[in-house]
């Protein structure tokens, strides 16, 4: 009924208003006379003229429109939209964090310092890296620090390096990254397991090599079980290996990059560590390195001990009792890459990442992985008879479908993704990863039941079976939402912002 809720421009009624103000008790004057002519407005705005009740009911429908993890299954690949647990809000908006200013002195902010270190030392438990910076602002903003930081570190050395090597099933930011940091990139072809070719590997990473930029479990969800040969083979030719932790669902609890020979990674506390992300909104993207890369990571760095805060070097004050620990911003380490996100990053997402962790506790957070497996195997299991499953026998946190027979029988990945809007699931990431054919990336996550997993299955299967019957029922897809099929590209490129009269 209201599916097509009209904008609210055209709900305007003449003279309708949310509020009558009383009467003026004081003599009116004339704007003209209060206000030099030059601030005047030309000619009168435009504005709605509607009931409160109108205005209400406008904008709870349209946010009821929003696709999310909160009311609907959302299995989509590479982007881990796990629920995102409500008590991680009740401490972002804490008062105390949310009216800290961050030009405050550091002696009355111990309190999110001591949050912010001790998560430093979380990250840094759980992916078995030596230390941690929450600076960068996203993922990839994460991958571009560690990029600056492989070249400071091979600068230092007197090396010059100018190669980043980075599978072919890679992530799109991973080549943006390095070549914003001025590398040259060289894709290598993975091997038919879906692997990276250790043969190929060797022979690609020569001298000019700076790194190896490597996803693991990569984005076809395989584990990279050569890993410690293929790090020994980057570090034997004087080489680093950067990991893109962006999905570390898998290996929570179970293992770590750190001691897998990594010598830098990113996480994405947007997507792994379970804080809201999506519609551009504001994410972390930690990274973590070994003890030779700690000089370079930027500053300032949240450190223990005594005194000092800024540039310049205070005495301590006496703010911290006798034997408490006095956290502080110290800014003299001459190899750092230097600041790269300002004051201390996106400390709403750090503080819901810290919630997140303490109240799974350790043994929680080791059920994340093991979870995240059970249910995408589980999925993948249920879905192989009818799709084409192109790499492994088993799956990491997600798995890739690749469409190809459908194709065939008259619909695409692209209708069965927009086919699934018409059963309430939101669709898979698709044609990523580049190299499977008509690819759908599913990656269920450890937050759902049982039963979602069953449904979700069923309208696969279901979908499956009408293309292999009537594929033009799946061609239109969705039928039931407001807005059926827009032309994709005009509508990101034109989209219809302003209402004129
Ligand atoms: C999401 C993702 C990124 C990028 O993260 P952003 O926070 O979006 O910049 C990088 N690599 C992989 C594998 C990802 O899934």
């Amino acid at each position: 009924m209201y599916q097509n809720e009209p904008l609210i421009f055209e709900k305007s009624s003449p003279g309708r208003r949310c509020f009558i103000p009383p009467a003026c008790d004081v003599p009116e004057k004339p704007i003209t006379n209060l206000l030099p002519q030059k601030m005047l407005r030309k000619r009168e705005i435009k504005l709605p003229e509607v009931s409160e009740i109108d205005v209400v009911r406008h904008f709870t429908r349209l946010s009821q429109k929003n696709f999310c993890v909160d009311t609907n299954f959302y299995p989509l690949g590479s982007c881990t939209m796990k629920y995102n647990p409500k008590i991680n809000e009740d401490a972002a908006r804490l008062e105390g964090f949310t009216k800290l200013h961050p030009y405050q002195p550091v002696e009355q902010c111990q309190g999110i310092l001591e949050l912010l270190y001790t998560l430093e030392q979380m990250l840094v438990t759980i992916s078995g890296m030596k230390a941690f910076t929450l600076q960068p602002a996203a993922g990839a903003h994460g991958e571009l620090t560690g990029m600056m930081i492989i070249r400071a570190y091979l600068d230092k050395q007197g090396e010059k390096r100018h190669k980043i090597i980075i599978p072919d099933s890679a992530h799109g930011t991973n080549p943006a990254s390095a070549a914003l940091c001025g590398y040259e990139v060289e894709s290598i072809r993975s091997n038919p397991a879906g692997l990276i070719d250790v043969n190929k590997l060797k022979t690609a990473f020569d001298r000019n090599t700076a790194a190896l930029m490597i996803t693991n479990p990569n984005t076809l969800g395989l584990f990279e079980k050569d890993i410690l040969e293929i790090c020994k083979i980057a570090h034997d030719a004087g080489g680093l290996v950067y990991c893109d932790g962006a999905n570390m669902n898998a290996l929570l609890g179970i293992t770590r990059p750190g001691d897998m020979g990594i010598d830098i990674l990113h996480l994405n506390l947007h997507k792994t560590f379970s804080t809201p992300h999506g519609g551009g909104g504001p994410g972390a993207g930690p990274i973590g390195v070994t003890e030779k890369l700690k000089p370079f990571l930027p500053v300032p760095r949240i450190e223990t001990g005594k005194k000092s805060t800024t540039e310049g070097v205070r005495q301590d004050t006496s703010v911290a009792g006798q034997g408490q620990k006095y956290y502080f911003l110290n800014y003299q380490h001459p190899d750092s890459i230097g600041r790269v996100r300002a004051f201390y990053g996106h400390i709403g997402i750090m503080i819901r990442t810290y919630t997140y962790l303490l109240s799974l506790g350790k043994e929680g957070i080791c059920k994340v992985g093991k979870f995240s497996i059970l249910n995408a195997n589980y999925l993948r299991h249920k879905l192989i008879k009818y799709y084409d499953i192109p790499y492994g026998k088993t799956c990491m946190h997600e798995f890739v479908i690749s469409a190809k027979k459908q194709r065939q029988q008259g619909a695409s990945a692209l209708d069965i993704a927009k086919r699934l809007l018409d059963y309430g699931f939101h669709a898979p990431t698709i044609y990523f990863p580049l190299i499977v054919e008509e690819a759908l990336m599913i990656e269920p996550t450890e937050t759902e039941s049982l039963e979602t997993l069953d449904a979700f299955a069923d309208a696969m299967v279901q979908i499956a079976t009408d293309i292999e019957q009537k594929p033009e029922s799946v061609r239109n897809a969705p039928k039931t939402t407001p807005v059926g099929r827009p032309d994709e590209v005009k509508a990101a490129r034109e989209p219809t912002l302003k209402w004129e009269h």
